[in-house]
């Protein structure tokens, strides 16, 4: 039987989600960070095995062939998937596992029925902040901005298919609010599997 519950965490480039899942993981005992595999360069400080399986296009083409992943999908001209059998163990221990996808990810998950998901869409207060945001990072250049830019549009227009909206307005209060939702999810699974032996128990 599953235990755990699988949250998925979208939200476009620029939002913030990075450091507001990082405080998130920090604070909230049980929780894991599914990490994906893509076939994207590493940034600067970001190691192998913590953030991503860094793999080449032909590692991630035999992966897909073999079914390794729940779901994958191309994102801003690089592949990224999450691998099935790590996430299956790790909810069967008894973690919540949180998944950092993009929308179309996320609509696979769900219309692959194989794990019941919780999803959290985290937008940014506006697109002038976004903007302003992305150019802050300086590690990318014209182009790949404006290409953010219009993926972005395009995210937040599907902001609806998620259970739960997170405007990163404040990051306290983002952190404080993503809290909330696991701490009252696991409260739900929780009676889902426990509802029996807690009957019995109180008999
Ligand atoms: P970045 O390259 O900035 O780390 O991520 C770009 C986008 O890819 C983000 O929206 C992130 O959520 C998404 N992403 C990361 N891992 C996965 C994955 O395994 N599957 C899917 N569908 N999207 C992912």
């Amino acid at each position: 039987m599953m235990i755990g519950s699988l949250f998925i965490v979208s939200a476009p480039s620029g939002t913030g989600k990075t450091t507001l899942l990082r405080q998130v993981m920090d604070k909230v005992e049980r929780l894991v960070f599914s990490v994906s595999h893509t076939t994207r360069a590493p940034r600067r400080g970001e190691e192998d095995g913590r953030d991503y399986y860094f793999v080449s296009e032909e590692r991630f083409t035999s992966m897909i062939k073999a079914g390794a992943f729940l779901e994958w999908a191309q994102v801003h001209d690089n592949y990224y998937g999450t691998a099935v059998s790590p996430l299956a163990n790790r909810l069967e221990r008894g973690y919540d596992v949180i998944l950092d996808i993009d929308v179309q990810g996320a609509a696979q998950v769900r219309s692959a029925d194989k794990f019941p998901c919780v999803s959290v869409f985290v937008a940014p207060p506006d697109l002038q902040e976004l903007e302003k945001r992305l150019r802050g990072r300086e590690s990318d250049d014209e182009r790949t901005i404006a290409r953010r830019l219009a993926n972005a549009r395009r995210e937040l227009e599907r902001c609806h298919e998620y259970q739960y909206l997170i405007v990163n307005d404040r990051l306290a209060d983002a952190v404080r609010m993503l809290c909330g939702i696991l701490y009252a999810e696991r409260a739900k699974n929780r009676r889902a599997v426990d509802g029996i032996v807690l009957d019995e128990r109180y008999r």
